[in-house]
């Protein structure tokens, strides 16, 4: 073998990137990490974990509501913005402190500077004024360098825009904000920003808002966050911003137009290849552009394996950091390990949040031999009895009516993201729907309605709430 500096070098110190350099060097390899902006990546620095604060931040206007019907009174309850920001900033510095210094305990070099392929085994460390810095060489790579948000580049006015890169550090809380958007970042910030108490407009030129989820889940949602205020406008393009001297104007599709103080586009993202200098080691795209990869995260470069956001398989954290153990075990281990995407759980954290595993009920009548049976209900959760609220809660259940097994959970209400997690498990067990039913419910709890749904849903009989 040649004399590389490192047995393996990393391009990005985000979820997945973190996790294959510290079980490598852990296991007695040479690794070095580059990163370019903050240790922690995406989820940290501009992500799920931030985004969860303000989420967190935003409900409590609603828990607030609910404290009312409950006989509380806050006289003088108010927001302040600044203070929330900086109690954030503070926290997610501490965080990327922690993943610098396991990086550290761990061995593993850091490279502060931005990386770029010189060939399949060299990468240069690039300064901020883009000269190179110095170079490094590796036997193996691995690119985790994440996505970044897509806007339309050609839209008159776009340079007016945010995106969620800055919406984690507005200087002010907008009063009107508009996003166009149908996706979960979109309806996350939709909600955040409305709990705030911004008047929020979401506008979406689909049919309706989060593609890919079950036809269920996406009426409920937008009919709920409607609930909240949000004013959501579908099958509508966004034309264009002009800026003006009381606010930005968007002017819409359907001949509307909409003055707001901020507009904040989460339309995608992308996988972040730009400027890497892949074809100079070689490294094949595809059509889409995210990095070419085999299942076991190789690409078609022989040393070169890529993970994560840039490969646009399944966009969460967890799978980044899934696919960076496997990458491990297979590369340094000697155990080949291909990561498994069926049944992974997700969560929107819109208000209310959704949590979904498996197949949706489309997917299930394509891909399931036989019959479908879907269990369905709509209900009032029991904390809303004395807020005169007409929130509810949905749940569905998509099972194989051959096999019986439970295929396919969807839950929109409070909590759903911490109810889909223990549902996974069964679903990724293939548990039956009899299996389901045998579990004691817990009483009085929203989570009950999952062992306790009997009654098969027939085209007509929807359940009210
Ligand atoms: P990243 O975490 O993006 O890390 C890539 C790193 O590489 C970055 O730090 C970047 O600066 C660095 N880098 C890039 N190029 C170079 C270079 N050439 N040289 C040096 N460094 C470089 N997922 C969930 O599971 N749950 C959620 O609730 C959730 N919420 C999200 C909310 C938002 C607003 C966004 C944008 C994403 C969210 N995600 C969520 C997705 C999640 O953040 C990503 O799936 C995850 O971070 C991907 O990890 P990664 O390792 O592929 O890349």
């Amino acid at each position: 073998m040649a004399d590389y500096d490192y047995d393996l070098f990393v391009i990005g110190a985000g979820s997945g990137g973190v996790r294959a350099a510290r079980l490598t060097s852990l296991g007695g390899k040479r690794v070095a990490i580059a990163e370019e902006y903050r240790v922690g990546g995406t989820c940290v620095i501009q992500g799920c974990v931030p985004k969860k604060f303000m989420v967190m931040a935003s409900e409590v206007s609603h828990d607030l509501h609910i404290a009312e019907g409950y006989g509380w009174s806050f006289d003088n309850a108010k927001f302040d913005w600044p203070t929330f920001l900086e109690a954030k900033d503070v926290e997610i510095a501490r965080l990327s402190g922690i993943y610098a210094a396991n990086l550290g305990k761990a061995g593993v070099d850091l490279v502060h500077g931005r990386a770029v392929f010189k060939d399949a085994h060299t990468v240069q460390i690039l300064k901020k004024d883009g000269s190179v810095d110095r170079e490094i060489t590796a036997d193996k790579i691995l690119i985790a360098t994440g996505g970044r948000p897509w806007v339309p580049e050609d839209m008159p006015g776009i340079e007016h825009a945010i995106t969620s890169e800055q919406a984690f550090h507005l200087p002010e809380l907008p009063k009107r904000i508009l996003i166009a958007g149908g996706g979960y970042i979109a309806v996350e910030f939709a909600g955040i920003f409305a709990g705030l108490g911004v008047e929020t407009t979401l506008i979406y030129r689909g049919p309706n808002i989060l593609r890919g989820f079950d036809d269920d889940v996406r009426a409920h949602l937008a009919g709920e966050i409607e609930k909240r205020g949000i004013k959501v406008i579908l099958g509508c393009q966004h034309e264009s911003i002009e800026k003006t001297g009381t606010g930005l104007l968007n002017r819409l599709g359907n001949g509307m137009t909409l003055e707001t103080d901020v507009v904040m586009f989460a339309t995608g993202r992308i996988p972040y290849v730009k400027g890497l200098n892949l074809e100079k080691a070689g490294v094949e795209l595809t059509e889409q552009g995210a990095i070419k990869v085999d299942g076991f995260s190789k690409t078609n470069v022989d040393n070169i394996w890529a993970i994560g956001d840039v490969t646009d398989r399944m966009n969460l954290t967890p799978v980044a950091i899934r696919e960076a153990v496997a990458f491990h075990q297979t590369v340094f281990r000697d155990n080949p390990q291909a990561f498994d995407y069926e049944a992974v759980a997700t969560a929107v954290f819109s208000q209310p949040p959704v949590g979904v595993v498996g197949l949706t009920e489309n997917e299930a009548r394509h891909s399931c031999p036989g019959e479908v049976d879907i269990y369905l209900t709509r209900f009032r959760p029991m904390k809303y009895a004395f807020t005169g609220s007409d929130e509810r809660v949905l749940m569905k259940l998509v099972v194989d009516a051959t096999s019986q097994k439970v295929v396919g959970v969807h839950i929109v209400g409070p909590e759903a993201p911490e109810m889909i997690q223990l549902a996974a498990i069964a679903v990724k067990a293939g548990l039956t729907k009899a299996q389901w039913d045998a579990t004691c419910a817990v009483h009085p709890t929203m989570a009950e309605e999952l062992v306790t749904l009997r009654e098969k849903q027939h085209p007509g009989n929807m359940s009210a709430g």
